[in-house]
């Protein structure tokens, strides 16, 4: 891929099921209220990363490509 996505949790969304760190441990970490947060608000593409937004359960999880600012995960319609 090569690419650089901007990755973000909406908090109010997460519902701390866990989820998305265990399918990325380096992209996602659980802080002391259970919400998730993005390791790095900026990373390399990473299918892991891809997976862990599409199997989060209320799609809190956000990718958009930093270089042109498209929607990656979820994708535009
Ligand atoms: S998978 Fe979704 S709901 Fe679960 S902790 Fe991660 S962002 Fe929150």
């Amino acid at each position: 891929m090569g690419d650089r996505w901007q990755v973000t949790v909406d908090r109010g969304v997460c519902i701390g099921s866990g989820m998305c760190a265990a399918a990325a441990p380096d992209g996602f970490r659980l802080d002391t209220a259970r919400q998730s947060h993005p390791v790095a608000p900026e990373t390399d593409a990473d299918e892991r990363i891809l997976a862990a937004a599409e199997g989060c359960p209320v799609e809190a999880i956000t990718l958009t490509s930093a270089g042109s600012g498209e929607a990656v995960f979820p994708p535009e319609e």
